[in-house]
């Protein structure tokens, strides 16, 4: 349990769900597991009041390998704004609820942003990265140190059920909700507090088939992905003296690999395994900027060098941002230098 689900808390948000008609569950662009697994969650519980119709509404795609948990919990109710603007607008305008979940704000949600902050809709965020925009909400449930927003909204709903156990919580949501937290926490690597073992612990007494979940996350990429990881490893990591690695990835070496959404993931985990370096950082090209992911050690902090030099944030030991182009730098070609300069000088002002 965390110090955010207070009783007075739930009880206004049994309220709220209790009154929407019409709910729009919105989450980060590029979602990952945890966005996926907790607005499906999110959807299914609101669904279960006949009354409240409700659609996820996603910026743009996200990674196929994550299409399972919509199919469990909300089939058909999927918008993605970037393919169907009208459709996501349409059902923004006439909403009367919006649930944002697992980003710290509006602001991450590309062009939906201006639409969802003009919205007369009462307003909540459940989320778990550091600096949420709190004055656009109406009710905040914010917590960082926690696995995942997927963990933070399982201790919410326990809390509304009144329940002792999980399971009161449909097997749906039990299992989207496992299978966020899992990805967030690299199965169970980072970002673990004993929340999130009473948690795991509390699913598999409910019956949740843990070994099913991972099958369905770990167990079904395409060949493609590993060969491109062997290449990045062996042709693109850099390890600097300063104690930072770096891999940069251009659009063409994505399209020759036939990379799509998602499968990039988790290698930017992997310098981290070096016992010379403490910061990790990826880059992968897209249209006019570089998409970066931070990570770090205990001790050097991923969050700050997202936010100094990345237009980005997350959290203390895992973060993320963009790198323009040009912008911060003239051309993509520079991004490497760039890497270069300013990690010497951000490691210098972590020591
Ligand atoms: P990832 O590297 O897995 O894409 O992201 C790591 C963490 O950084 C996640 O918590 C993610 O939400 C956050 N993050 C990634 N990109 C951005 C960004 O552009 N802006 C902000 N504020 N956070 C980001
Ligand atoms: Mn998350």
């Amino acid at each position: 349990m965390t110090g955010t689900v207070t009783e007075e808390k739930t009880a206004r948000l049994r309220k709220l769900l209790e009154d929407a008609r019409h709910a729009a569950v919105v989450t980060h662009t590029r979602p990952d597991g945890d966005a996926v697994g907790s607005s499906s969650a999110m959807a299914y519980w609101l669904c279960r009041n006949a009354r409240t119709d409700v659609r996820v509404i996603i910026p743009n795609a996200m990674p196929g390998f994550l299409g399972f948990i919509c199919g469990e919990c909300c089939p058909g109710r999927v918008i993605q704004f970037d393919t169907d603007p009208d459709g996501a607008l349409e059902w923004i305008g006439g909403c009367d609820l919006i649930i944002c979940l697992d980003a710290s704000g509006f602001d991450r949600m590309e062009s939906m942003k201006e639409a969802l902050k003009a919205s007369g809709a009462r307003k909540v965020l459940i989320d778990h990265h550091i600096d949420p925009s709190e004055s656009d909400f109406d009710l905040v449930f914010s917590e960082t140190e926690i696995s995942s927003t997927c963990e933070l909204l399982f201790w919410i709903l326990l809390s509304m059920e009144g329940a002792e156990d999980a399971s009161g919580i449909p097997m749906p949501v039990l299992r989207a909700l496992l299978a966020g937290m899992t990805t967030d926490t690299n199965n169970f690597a980072n970002s673990v507090f004993p929340g999130t073992f009473e948690m795991a612990s509390m699913m598999l007494a409910a019956g949740v088939d843990r070994d099913g979940i991972l099958s369905e996350l770990y167990n079904r990429c395409r060949e493609n992905r590993l060969r491109m990881t062997g290449y990045v490893l062996k042709d693109k990591l850099r390890v600097l003296p300063n104690g930072a690695a770096y891999i940069v990835v251009r659009s063409g070496e994505l399209a020759e690999y036939d990379i799509r959404e998602g499968e990039m993931e988790g290698i930017v985990n992997m310098p981290l395994t070096l016992d010379s370096v403490r910061l990790s950082i990826f880059l992968r090209e897209d249209d006019g900027y570089f998409r970066v992911s931070i990570r770090s050690k205990r001790g050097t902090s991923a969050f700050r060098l997202a936010s100094g030099y990345f237009h980005g944030g997350g959290h203390e030991q895992a973060s993320g941002g963009r790198l323009y182009f040009p912008g911060d730098i003239p051309d993509a070609s520079h991004a490497e230098a760039f890497l270069e300069r300013i990690t010497g000088e951000f490691l210098e002002t972590e020591k």
